[in-house]
């Protein structure tokens, strides 16, 4: 992507059709072009900093479709990243967000407060549970928090079944991956990753997943904590750029998009080893396009009913990873799904990491307009690739919706021959 300043917008007005926050609040100010036209003035001191201007660059999702609609070229995201750096140094920010990249910074510290919201959400009171919101989302929607850590729980898998046989499938001998699971999958959907370990051992990979993996670093950067970020990166890159790795698999959209775009550019910036970080991003691809280049189909024979599902497909994969269609070509090639594209299957949904939690009547708005249209495929399954999208998306479906959010690979898994039926 091509990068521009804001003098070349001619405002011609792409952006506005694909801008979820536009969409859902209307005004000229909660466009792309207002809030890149308002950074030029401000870099050219016509304004001066204030809360208002924060908010406005603030409540944008940071979803990256204006910037890959823009035919001036203009990166607004990275833009609105600097420019929320500064807004936060001269204004502050919330003090659970600036918990949030405290935490973020140290795998030791996200580990502590992961088992202390877990603790939380044993003792929480049920109708205290249902009443209470996280931001747009009442506390029971949410997921809860795995009882150990995945990479914990999967080395000990692991060490229990080395090299899992196959029934009557040959294993493929594909080589050696490197598994990065990201925050959520090591904490709260534990199903994602068992999933994924599942896959590629029944595939004959053989798996590594790095201990000392932390955070991609993407919600600190994106809270102003650019500073924090450089030693995240430093972490992950001494322990992905290791000898005879084939690839990086990623089960996550925002951190396949960090470790693929955005490392390689950081580690320039910060002086770190950018042959590493280079080296690293070449071999990043998320799991479901890996499944699709190295899966045969006797690794998922049919052995179910047919499925019913439809599909979200996160931002940070349309606009930031090199195969956005990834997930539903798994989905139209695993016999006995039936796949339905939802309308707006490839809008936002509205979670934008913290934004459900900071801008909650506008992350309703978008959110509840995904779900209507889900609902109306009559889908029983809704599969996306990203932890926070479904966080958000699963945290407006209750009891009666007869639709449940999983990842792809948590769907491809029920078709492994010796698997079927596992809960996650
Ligand atoms: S990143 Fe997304 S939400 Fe933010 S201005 Fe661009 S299109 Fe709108
Ligand atoms: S798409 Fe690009 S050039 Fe067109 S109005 Fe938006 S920012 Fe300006």
């Amino acid at each position: 992507m091509a990068d521009s300043y804001g003098q070349n917008c001619n405002k011609c007005g792409f952006c506005l059709s694909v801008c979820p926050t536009y969409q859902a609040q209307g005004t000229e100010d909660a466009s792309p072009r207002a809030r890149i036209q308002l950074i030029d003035f401000f870099s050219d001191h016509k304004i001066g900093s204030s809360e208002k201007l924060k908010d406005i660059i603030s409540k944008c999702l940071m979803c990256g479709s204006c910037a890959n609609i823009c035919p001036a070229g203009i990166n607004h995201p990275e833009r609105y990243v600097r420019m929320r750096e500064k807004m936060i140094r001269d204004h502050g920010d919330r003090p659970e967000i600036k918990s949030l990249v405290y935490l973020l910074a140290k795998e030791s510290r996200i580990r502590m407060a992961a088992g202390a919201a877990r603790m939380a959400q044993k003792i929480v009171p049920h109708v205290f549970a249902e009443k209470y919101r996280l931001g747009s989302i009442a506390l029971k929607q949410f997921p809860v928090f795995n009882k150990v850590p995945f990479r914990t729980a999967a080395r000990k898998a692991m060490a229990r079944k080395p090299g899992k046989k196959s029934k009557g499938v040959p294993a493929l001998k594909y080589g050696r991956v490197a598994y990065f699971t990201g925050c959520a999958t090591n904490y709260l959907f534990e199903d994602t990753g068992f999933a994924v370990l599942d896959i590629l051992r029944h595939m004959g990979v053989e798996v590594i997943i790095p201990e000392t993996q932390t955070c991609c670093g993407i919600p600190m950067l994106f809270h102003g904590g650019r500073e924090n970020v450089k030693s995240n990166i430093n972490t992950n890159l001494a322990c992905l750029d290791a000898q005879g790795i084939d690839a990086v698999i990623v089960d996550c959209p925002t951190c396949g998009a960090a470790l693929k775009n955005d490392y390689p550019a950081l580690a320039e910036e910060f002086g770190l080893d950018q042959d590493a970080a280079n080296r690293v991003a070449e071999k990043v691809v998320d799991i479901s396009t890996f499944i699709m280049a190295h899966a045969r189909p006797q690794d998922f024979p049919q052995n179910h009913e047919t499925i019913r599902v439809t599909y979200h497909q996160p931002c940070h994969l349309r606009n930031h990873m090199p195969s956005p269609g990834s997930a539903q070509g798994l989905l139209n090639a695993l016999q006995g799904v039936e796949y339905i594209p939802a309308l707006d299957m490839d809008s936002c949904c509205g979670g934008g990491g913290t934004f459900f939690y900071e801008y909650p009547e506008v992350s309703r708005g978008i959110a509840n307009k995904k779900v209507t249209n889900a609902k109306a495929t009559g889908a029983n399954l809704w599969v996306t690739d990203c932890p926070v999208c479904r966080i958000n998306l699963g945290g407006y479906l209750d009891d009666s919706a007869d639709l449940t959010v999983v990842h792809p690979a948590r769907l491809a898994a029920q078709f492994l021959p010796d698997l079927k039926g596992r809960k996650g």
